[in-house]
Order: structure tokens, then sequence, then C-alpha cells
């Protein structure tokens, strides 16, 4: 059976069109028309190269109308690196997003990115092990982290907020430790490149993913384009003003989202709420969620106005963007409609009528791939990082 990654290394010297149509056939099999809208290339140019890959046996289009990987070996991860978690998935290439193989345990970077290193390649190596797959046969890594990260150097863009620090660079030091390229991005455009490539059969062409855990941060879709702004500063959701008179934010700003429904911001709430009394307050947003689907009282309130403030933050982003989709990820998600329920009242309130309303087909869901989303989209940037683009 071919080897993969010796295909891809091979592969350096061929023209970047066939590289990139193979390479998004290794990420999701697909017909010429949704090949072309993920590779950004004109049909016939992805005809063209759907041909000759054939020709050699690369892929198959012999079941049906998607181009399928030939018969092949090799491993993709995917590493999500959160504040007090760490994700990993492995998908052989050819297999579905929903076969790949995945991991998830509590110690994140809040531990320190050296102390975590152990943890993140034991669970690398257990992931890919289940896959039936050894070490040699990973064709690539991508890495998701919550910080703004620069796509020009990979390094972080300051200013760095702790637990981080300006001088950490995870992708290198992963990258050593696996003897693989590690690609690295933001989370929540991770989650966003995940959403558009694995959330639907068709790939939606724009779309927001909302990660909503410690921060509040967005990843947005425009066609085939992840949008990162200059220095990959583009869906800082968290610091969109939406309290003039609201609390000062770890930023520096005042009345950030992240002081309204960030997993601090919440637990204070409840804290506030039971001042005076012996009740016990929840220790994290997971346990919070917990109690609010136990019939808290409080823990409910919080969340549904935590939804509500969120959803007049989208209302901002849908005027400005007027995406097709917005997917809410990252810890809240498990909160369900106590969240989505009043963060769509709001939105829609607060949008444009046009932008949300029918005929048009607005969607405000929640992510099918949390927990694991941000994971998902690293392995899509790993796997994609063996091109130019
Ligand atoms: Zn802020």
């Amino acid at each position: 059976m071919r080897d993969a990654r010796e295909l891809l290394e091979q592969a350096a010297s061929v023209r970047e069109s066939l590289k990139k149509v193979m390479v998004e056939v290794m990420v999701k099999p697909g017909n010429q028309v949704q090949l072309s809208k993920r590779a950004g290339y004109s049909q016939g140019l992805v005809s063209e190269a759907i041909k000759e890959l054939g020709r050699l046996g690369v892929v198959d289009r012999s079941r049906g109308d998607k181009v399928r990987l030939g018969e092949m070996r090799g491993v993709a991860v995917g590493i999500d690196i959160g504040f007090n978690h760490t994700s990993v998935v492995a998908r052989p290439l050819g297999h579905a997003a929903e076969e790949a193989t995945k991991r998830r345990s509590q110690p994140g970077v809040n531990l320190g990115m050296a102390q975590l290193l152990p943890t993140v390649l034991a669970m690398v190596e257990e992931t890919v092990a289940d896959t039936e797959h050894d070490m040699g046969e990973v064709v690539s890594a991508g890495l998701a982290v919550p910080r703004m990260v620069d796509s020009r150097t990979g390094r972080f863009t300051e200013p760095v907020l702790p637990p981080w620090d300006p001088a950490d660079d995870p992708a290198a030091l992963l990258s050593q430790a696996l003897s693989v390229r590690v690609a690295v991005d933001n989370d929540a455009n991770l989650g966003a490149l995940a959403e558009q490539v694995y959330g639907s059969d068709e790939p939606v062409e724009h779309i927001v993913y909302v990660k909503a855990s410690t921060g509040v941060g967005a990843g947005i879709m425009l066609g085939p384009n992840l949008v990162r702004g200059q220095r990959g500063m583009a869906g800082e959701l968290g610091h969109l003003a939406v309290d003039l008179n609201g609390r000062m934010c770890l930023c520096g700003g005042r009345g950030c989202l992240d002081t309204m429904v960030g997993a601090d911001a919440l637990l204070a709430k409840v804290r506030q709420s039971h001042r005076g009394t012996n009740r016990e307050n929840p220790d994290s947003l997971a346990d919070l969620i917990a109690r609010a689907k136990d019939d808290d009282a409080v823990c409910r309130r919080v969340l549904n106005d935590a939804g509500r403030v969120l959803g007049f933050g989208l209302a901002q982003l849908c005027n400005l963007l007027n995406p097709h989709r917005i997917v809410i990820g990252g810890e809240l998600a498990a909160a369900g409609d106590m969240v989505l329920g009043p963060c769509d009242y709001e939105l829609r309130r607060h949008a444009l009528h046009g932008a949300t309303s029918e005929p048009l087909d607005f969607e405000l869901g929640l992510s099918a791939l949390s927990p694991h989303a941000e994971a998902h989209g690293a392995l899509v940037l790993g796997l994609r990082s063996w091109t130019s683009n």
C-alpha cells in the first residue's frame, strides 16, 4: 500500500494545483464542485487535476460522484490546547471525520507548556495507536491555541495574555518532539475551518464559529478564506464592547463581551447571587452548566442572560459580515437551549432584519463537532500546510 507521507514529500515538486486538490481529497472526499470551492480553484483546473491524480492512482473516482483517496497508509493529527483542557484527534487518511479517534483530558496550558508537553505527546501516541497506525505514519499535525497567532510567522501576536508567554513557540516544541510538521492557528479560527468542512455535506460559504469557554473568540470563514486580519487579530469577539459602562477587562477595555459571558464572569454572577447564604458555588463552567441542567434557578438564569448578551454581540457581527451560519462551540455549547434560545432571540432582535430572516437561510446552531471542533480544524490545517497557501 502507498505511503502517504512519502507521496506528500514527493509532491513538493509537482504543480501547486495538483498538490492542493490531492490534499483536499485527503481532508474530505468531494465532488468536483465541492473540491473546487474548498481549493479556491476553477472547476476546469480541478477537473484536470482529478484526471491526472486518477491516472497516478492517488484518487479513486469509481465509487459514486465523489472523488476519494486511493489505497494508502497515513494518519493526520489535530491537537487543541486550551486553558484547562487538551484535545487530540487522529484520522487515517481516507476515513471520515466521524471515524477519527479522540482523546480529551483536563490539564491544559494552565499547567505551563513545558509541564504539559509530556501529557500532549502521550495523548497523541495513544490516539494514533487507536487508529492502528504507528507514529512514523503521521503525515501532519495542526495545533489550536486560544491566542492570536500571526499566520506569517506562526508565532503569537502581542500582547500575549497569561498563561502563555510571547517567547512560547508550542508548534516548534511539538514539531521537534513528534518529528512531524506542526502548523498552528487560533482555536476559534480552526473551529470555523472544521465546521465549514465537516459541519455539513455541502461546504457553507460564509460561516462564523464562536468559541465560548474561558473567553469568547470567533473564527470567520468568508468563502475558502479564513479572515485573520493583518496580525491575526480578526475575530476577537470577546473584546467587542457591549456595555460602555461595563466592567474593566483584562485587555484594558471596558464592557467587553468576555467580562459578561466568559467563564469567570458567569461564575462570579452565581457567587454574587449566593452571597450571604451557605449555598455551594460551582467551581467551573461545566459545573455551572450541570447545576443549571439540574434546575438550579440561579445557574439557569446566568446562562440565559449569557445567551442574551452573546446574541446581542453576534447581531453586530451579522450586520458586519452577513454570514450564512453561526455555530456556537466551546464549553458554553454544552448548555444547549439554555444559551441558544435567548441568543437566537436577541440576535434576531438586533441584527438587520434582512440578514437573518426568511427567505435567507441564515442559521444559528450548536457545534455538532463539539468538544473536538478545534482539534478537527487543527487536523485540516496540518494537512493543508503541505500546500503553499
Ligand atoms: Zn477586553
